[in-house]
Order: structure tokens, then C-alpha cells, then sequence
């Protein structure tokens, strides 16, 4: 299928990624998921040929191309399987508030670094007591001279046990009314005194992806490393999640694709009472709902990357098709693990891995009952 937004250029690009996924990541998925990890090596090999951070300025490294590439990279990785979202994360997630709101030291100090491979980002909002309800967060920041004395927790950060730079937010004002003017932007580099690592989070499902928490007890973090201006984190997460919360409905709508994808090669070949199941009706019925679904996502999510692109106001449309494309592939993986009969649930089938993997993007980057406030919020309800 042809997307609005892209030209020839892309196509190639996407046609010499494949290319080197095909060498580089699906031979090893399995191992990566078995051993829950995904080799550093990896990262490197990606940013030496120019998949990490594309977008970025190229005196720091970067290809400076636009973001239809970045699109095109979190597709293929999402096909690979969806333990690689820690990829897209780290550059079209974290690194964005890096070139928004960073200085020019800063920009020089880390992106080149992040472009390579070399270092690995992470964005830390949510804590035990806090996830949907960011502006009650707990971690504060008290500057102290030429420091920052951080401390607090934060849990499922993706990212979290590899992180070299994690985006903390953070109350530098515990005080400010509304509780969001209070929060700001740290960035805490590996190896800042008073900076560990929990537990390495045991999930359901993608079990390659490194999730964690994070604990700060008297972090000392440089005063430099405050990203944009005090006070205004609230604000730079609220224009950031738009991008984060696209990748997501981008994420699901490719795995929704896969997976019928998966499921038709399997109902052509699997017979029962004399012959292949997707001669049943039923069969033909469910494939023909999900096939459905998935055409109506697709135009939805081209138009809306495409209006993304061009700078325009996503805030609704992003949140719609976050929940709806997430809310399609949990129902696909349902039925697509359905269609494949008692194989379905066995690990050799990939369906049992999107399976697994898949109900959490209803979860993160803003539930998809935070998204539905969002709608009706902005339908003036
Ligand atoms: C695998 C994974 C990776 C993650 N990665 C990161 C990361 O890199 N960085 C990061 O900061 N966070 C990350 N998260 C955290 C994620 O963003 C939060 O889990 C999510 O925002 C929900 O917060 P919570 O878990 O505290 O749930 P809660 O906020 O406690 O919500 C529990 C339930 O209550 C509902 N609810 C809450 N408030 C309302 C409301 N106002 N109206 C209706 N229903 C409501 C929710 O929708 C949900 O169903 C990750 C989570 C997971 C599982």
C-alpha cells in the first residue's frame, strides 16, 4: 500500500532496511526474546547505518531527513517484533526533546552520541504512585549551588537497565498551584552519583524490551543538564506525547497488518473436514472484519501522520487513533490466535508472541481511557 506521505526516496530507504533487518534482527529475535535483551551491538549496527534518530540536524550527526523515514523505521522494527519499540523510543521519543528544548552545548554534548549508537536514552515520567495522573508526581529537584539534588522513583521506564541518558520529570517547585507548573525536565547522565537501578521489570510480553525502575536518592545532577526552563516540563510533555502517542497507533497498525498477514498464509494452509479453514465462512467473515479494520486504520493514520508532518494540531486525531488502532490489534491478535486453532497458543507460532505483546499499547503512552478524556475533553464536554 502506498502511504500519502511517502515518495520513491522512502521506498528505497525501507527496501535496504529490510534488507538489513532480514541479516541483522529476525535471525536472532527469538535468542533476543529468550535471553530478554536486546545486545548493545545492535544499537551500534543500527546507528552506523544511519536507522537511529534520523531526523537530527546533521552536524551532530544526524541524516536530517523528514520524519516519513522515522515512520518507515518503526514500521519495520514493529514487524521484527514489538520488544524493538525501545528503539523508536529513544529516537523519536526522547531525543526530540533534546533538539526542541536543549542548549547548543547540549546538543553537542549528546547527539552525535545518540545518533552512533553509543548511547542509549530513556524518558522517566511515571512512578509508583503516579502514572496517568502525571502532575502528582513525587521525585523533586532542589537546587543546591551548581546542582540539582534529585530524589524520588520511577518505574517502567522503558529502556531503564541500558539507559546512558534518562529525561527525568521532576517537581523543582512543590508549591506551584496548578501542581504541573511545579515540574520540570532533568537529565541525568549514567554514572551521576546517587543514580541506580531497580529491578529489570519481569512483563507479559516483550520480553526482549528492558523495562525498569529507577531510584534517585540525593542524585546530584549539574544545574547545565536542566533541559529547557524551570518550571515548564508540564508543558514540554504535553507537546512531545503527540509524537509518542502517534508511534504508538503507527506501532499497532503494523502489527495489526502482520498479523492477518500471519493468519491468512496459516487458514490457506491448515484443512479441516476436508479442506482449508478459510474456505469456512466464518473464516472468511472474521478475516473479512479484520481486513476491513485495518484498511479504515491505515487511511486514518496516513492522513493523520501526513497532517503530523505538515505541523498541524493532532492533539484529538492523535488521541483517537491511539486508542482505536491499539484497541484493533488487541481484538486481531484475539481473533488471528483464534483462527489458528491450539497452534496459535503455542510458542512457535508468532501469533503467541502478538499475542502476548500486543495489549499493552492500550497502556502506555497515556491509557486509552486518558485518550478517550482527551476527545471528549476537546469536544468541549
Ligand atoms: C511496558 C511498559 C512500558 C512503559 N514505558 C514507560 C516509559 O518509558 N516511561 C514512562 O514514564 N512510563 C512508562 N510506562 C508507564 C505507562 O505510561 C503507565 O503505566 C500508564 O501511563 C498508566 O499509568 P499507571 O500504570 O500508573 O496506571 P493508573 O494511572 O493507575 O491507571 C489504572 C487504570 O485506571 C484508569 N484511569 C486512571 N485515571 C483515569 C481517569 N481520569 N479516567 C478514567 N480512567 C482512569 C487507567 O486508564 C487504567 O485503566 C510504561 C508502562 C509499561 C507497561
Amino acid at each position: 500500500m502506498q502511504h500519502l506521505f511517502l515518495q520513491e526516496e522512502h521506498e528505497i530507504f525501507r527496501k535496504a532496511l529490510r534488507k538489513f533487518l532480514e541479516k541483522e534482527a529476525y535471525p536472532y529475535y527469538q535468542k533476543w526474546e529468550e535471553e530478554r535483551e536486546i545486545p548493545r551491538d545492535f544499537w551500534r549496527k543500527m546507528g552506523s547505518q544511519g536507522y537511529l534518530c534520523p531526523g537530527v540536524e546533521e552536524k551532530y550527526g544526524g541524516s536530517e531527513v523528514d520524519w516519513g523515514f522515522s515512520v518507515i523505521i518503526n514500521e519495520e522494527l514493529e514487524k521484527v517484533g514489538s520488544g524493538l519499540v525501545g528503539i523508536g523510543l529513544h529516537s523519536d521519543i526522547v531525543i526530540p526533546y533534546i533538539t526542541s528544548y536543549g542548549t547548543e552545548e547540549q546538543k553537542q554534548r549528546w547527539l552525535p552520541k545518540c545518533v552512533s549508537g553509543e548511547m542509549i536514552t530513556a524518558i522517566a515520567m511515571t512512578e509508583p504512585g503516579a502514572g496517568s495522573d502525571l502532575a502528582s508526581i513525587e521525585t523533586t529537584a532542589k537546587l543546591d549551588g551548581d546542582v540539582y539534588v534529585l530524589n524520588g522513583q520511577k518505574t517502567f521506564i522503558t529502556n531503564g537497565i541500558h539507559a546512558d541518558l534518562i529525561i527525568v520529570a521532576c517537581k523543582t517547585d512543590v508549591n506551584a498551584s496548578p501542581k504541573h507548573k511545579g515540574i520540570s525536565l532533568l537529565v541525568v547522565e549514567r554514572g551521576t552519583p546517587g543514580f541506580s537501578r531497580g529491578r529489570k521489570l519481569n512483563k507479559v510480553g516483550m520480553h526482549c524490551q528492558d523495562t525498569a525502575e529507577l531510584i534517585f536518592e540525593d542524585c546530584l545532577v549539574p544545574k547545565e543538564n536542566l533541559l529547557g526552563e524551570e518550571g515548564k516540563g508540564f508543558l514540554y510533555l504535553m507537546e512531545k506525547l503527540q509524537q509518542e502517542r502517534l508511534l504508538v497507533a503507527i506501532a499497532a497498525q503494523a502489527a495489526s497488518e502482520k498479523m492477518l498477514e500471519l493468519t491468512l498464509n496459516y487458514i490457506k494452509s491448515r484443512e479441516a473436514f476436508g479442506k482449508p479453514i478459510s474456505k469456512f465462512q466464518n473464516t472468511q467473515f472474521k478475516v473479512a472484519e479484520m481486513a476491513t479494520d485495518i484498511e479504515m486504520g491505515r487511511t486514518f493514520l496516513d492522513q493523520l501522520i501526513h497532517e503530523h508532518m505538515q505541523g498541524e494540531d493532532v492533539v484529538t486525531k492523535v488521541s483517537m487513533a491511539k486508542w482505536k488502532l491499539t484497541e484493533n490489534a488487541r481484538k486481531i491478535a484475539t481473533e488471528c490466535l483464534q483462527l489458528h486453532g491450539g497452534y496459535g497458543y503455542m510458542e512457535e507460532y508468532e501469533i503467541a508472541r502478538r499475542y502476548r505483546d500486543t495489549p499493552v499499547a492500550s497502556i502506555y503512552a497515556g491509557t486509552n481511557e486518558i485518550m478517550k478524556s482527551i476527545i471528549a475533553k476537546n469536544l468541549g464536554l
